[in-house]
C-alpha cells in the first residue's frame, strides 16, 4: 500500500506554525515512506477568502524545503485540489446519504436555530440540533425544495452505542453517539463544510494517514460514521496536539509569535526553524538535536510523537539559529547581512566584508544586527565611567593618558596606510615604548572610538572600520569627556 499523506491548509494569508509542524510531518513521513505528499487548499468558506494566500502557502512550504507530489499547481491524479473548483463533486454523496437515511434536508432558519439554542442555554443545556427536520415527510422535503426553500444538509447521527477509533498519537477514542450533533454536511450556499469535504477528499484522492491538529479529535468520529455510511475504508488517523508558548498560552498574532512569517521577518533561518519545529512535539530516541530535511526524513518516526502539547521556547529557537548562522559559509551570510547591514549604512561608507567577518559568529538572530554595529554609524551617548575596568587596571588617568599616546600615533598614519596590520604595529610601539600595559591602551581605546563596552571586533579592528577622520574625532570626543 502507497503512503498517501495530505497537508490541507485554508488560505488564510498566513502560516501558523503549528500548520507548518502539521505539514511537515506530513511530509517527512510521506517521504519516508517512499509515499505521496498531498497539498490540499480547503478554501469552501468563501467568506474567509483572503487575495494571495494561497501563494502564501505555496512560498512558504517551498521555502521551507517541502515539496509537494500533487496539488493545486503541480497537479496530479486526483485533482482539482482546491476545494472551491471541487463543489459540485459532493452533493451527489450528500444526496445519496439522504438515500441512505444518514443524512436529511434541513430548512430550520438562522433565527429559528437562535431561538432554541438561548432556549436549550438557558436551562444550562449544550444545544445540539435537534434532528427537527428529519421528522418531515419525504413529500414536504420535496414540496420545500421545489418551492426553491433554502436549506442545508445535515448528517443523521446515531444518537445510541459509541463510536471508536484508534489514533495513534491519542490511542483508543470512544464518544458516545449522543454526544454528537447533526453536523451540516453542505451549507445554504451548496458548498460543503470542511466537516463533509475532508471525508469526501480524503477518499477520493486516497489518503491513507491523516496528520492534522487535535482539535479534530472530537469530530472525528462524525466523520467516521460517514466513511462507514459510504462503505469505505477510514484513514489512520494521526492528530497531533497544539503548538504552544507555554503551558498557559498560545502563540498569537497580537504578540508577533504565531506565523512561520513573524520568524523570517526577524531574521531567522529556514533550516533553523524546521529543525527546531520538528522537534516541538517529536523527539528522535536519542541526543541528536541538529537535523537536515533529509537526516529528519530518515529518523522521523510517528511512534515517537508527543501528546503533551509542544512548547515552542523562542530562546532555544535562538540558539539553534545562531548555530546554524555560525555553520553558513561566509559568502552566503555576507548575503544574509548585508540588507541588515543596508538598514544602518545605507549610502555610507563601511566595508560589509570585514564589518561581516567580526559579525558572522556574534549573530544570533539577523534582526539584532543593526543594533549590533549602529556605533559604527553613529557614537552613541556613553558615560566616562566605561573607561575604568578593573581587570584592565584602568581609570579615568589612565585612560586620559591612553588616549593622549595613541592621538599622535593614530594621527601619524597616512589614509591609504589605514589598514588593520599598520595600525596594530604602530600602536604596539607606541604602548611597548609607554611602558602601559595592552588592556590599559585599548580598553579605553575602544570605549572611545564604539562608546560602549561591548563591540564586534576590537580596537583596532574598530578605528579600521571607522576610518581616520571618525577614529581621531572620536578619541577628541573621548579626551573631552575625560577633562
Ligand atoms: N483546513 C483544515 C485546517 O486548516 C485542515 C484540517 C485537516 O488537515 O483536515 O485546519
Amino acid at each position: 500500500m502507497e503512503v498517501r499523506t495530505r497537508f490541507a491548509p485554508s488560505p488564510t494569508g498566513f502560516m501558523h506554525l503549528g500548520g507548518l509542524r502539521t505539514a511537515l510531518y506530513n511530509y517527512l513521513f510521506a517521504r519516508q515512506n517512499g509515499g505521496k505528499f498531498i497539498l490540499r487548499i480547503e478554501d469552501t468558506d468563501q467568506e474567509r477568502y483572503v487575495e494571495g494566500a494561497t501563494e502564501v502557502i505555496y512560498d512558504t512550504l517551498r521555502g521551507c524545503g517541502m515539496q509537494w507530489d500533487e496539488g493545486p499547481d503541480v497537479g496530479g491524479d486526483y485533482g482539482p485540489y482546491i476545494q472551491s473548483q471541487r463543489k459540485d463533486l459532493y452533493m451527489p454523496y450528500a444526496k445519496k446519504l439522504v438515500e441512505t437515511g444518514h443524512a436529511y434536508y434541513c430548512f430550520c432558519t438562522e433565527c429559528e436555530l437562535k431561538e432554541r439554542r438561548a432556549a436549550a442555554e438557558a436551562k444550562g443545556l449544550v444545544f445540539k440540533y435537534d434532528k427537527h427536520c428529519l421528522g418531515l415527510t419525504k413529500e414536504e422535503v420535496d414540496r420545500r425544495l421545489a418551492e426553491g426553500q433554502p436549506f442545508v444538509i445535515r448528517q443523521n447521527a446515531p444518537t445510541e452505542g459509541t463510536t471508536s477509533y484508534t489514533d495513534l498519537v491519542y490511542g483508543e477514542m470512544s464518544f458516545p453517539n449522543d454526544t454528537l450533533d447533526d453536523m451540516v454536511l453542505i451549507k445554504a450556499d451548496g458548498m460543503p463544510t470542511y466537516n463533509f469535504a475532508n471525508v469526501i477528499d480524503d477518499h477520493l484522492m486516497g489518503i491513507t494517514h491523516v496528520m492534522r491538529g487535535a482539535e479534530y479529535l472530537s469530530s472525528t468520529p462524525k466523520y467516521n460514521l460517514l466513511y462507514e455510511a459510504f462503505g469505505w475504508e477510514v484513514p489512520q488517523y494521526i492528530h497531533l496536539p497544539s503548538v504552544m508558548r507555554d503551558a498557559h498560552h498560545k502563540l498569537s498574532k497580537r504578540d508577533g509569535d504565531a506565523y512561520y512569517s513573524d520568524y523570517v521577518d526577524k531574521g531567522y533561518l529556514t533550516e533553523a526553524l524546521i529543525n527546531y519545529l520538528a522537534l516541538v512535539g517529536w523527539n528522535p530516541g536519542d541526543d541528536r538535536e541538529f537535523f537536515t530535511m533529509d537526516e529528519l526524513v530518515q529518523a522521523f518516526d510517528v511512534h515517537r510523537l508527543n501528546k503533551a502539547p509542544g512548547i515552542f521556547d523562542v530562546d532555544k529557537l535562538t540558539w539553534f539559529n545562531a548555530e546554524y548562522i555560525r555553520r553558513m559559509d561566509f559568502d552566503a551570510y555576507l548575503a544574509k547581512v548585508t540588507p541588515w547591514f543596508d538598514q544602518v549604512f545605507a549610502g555610507k561608507k563601511m566595508d560589509y566584508h570585514r564589518l561581516a567577518e567580526l559579525m558572522h559568529d556574534r549573530t544570533e538572530v539577523f534582526n539584532r544586527v543593526p543594533d549590533m554595529v549602529r556605533f559604527l554609524c553613529t557614537l552613541p551617548d556613553y558615560e566616562a565611567e566605561l573607561f575604568t575596568h578593573k581587570k584592565m587596571k584602568t581609570n579615568p588617568d589612565v585612560a586620559r593618558t591612553a588616549l593622549l599616546l595613541c592621538q599622535p600615533v593614530l594621527e601619524g598614519i597616512a589614509e591609504e596606510d589605514w589598514n588593520e596590520t599598520e595600525l596594530h604595529d604602530r600602536l604596539m610601539a607606541a604602548i611597548t615604548d609607554s611602558g602601559m600595559k595592552n588592556g590599559q591602551v585599548f580598553w579605553p581605546l575602544r570605549i572611545a572610538l564604539s562608546g560602549q563596552a561591548s563591540t564586534p571586533g576590537g580596537a583596532i579592528e574598530i578605528a579600521y572600520l571607522l576610518g581616520k577622520e571618525e577614529s581621531l574625532c572620536r578619541l577628541q570626543k573621548g579626551l573631552e569627556k575625560l577633562a
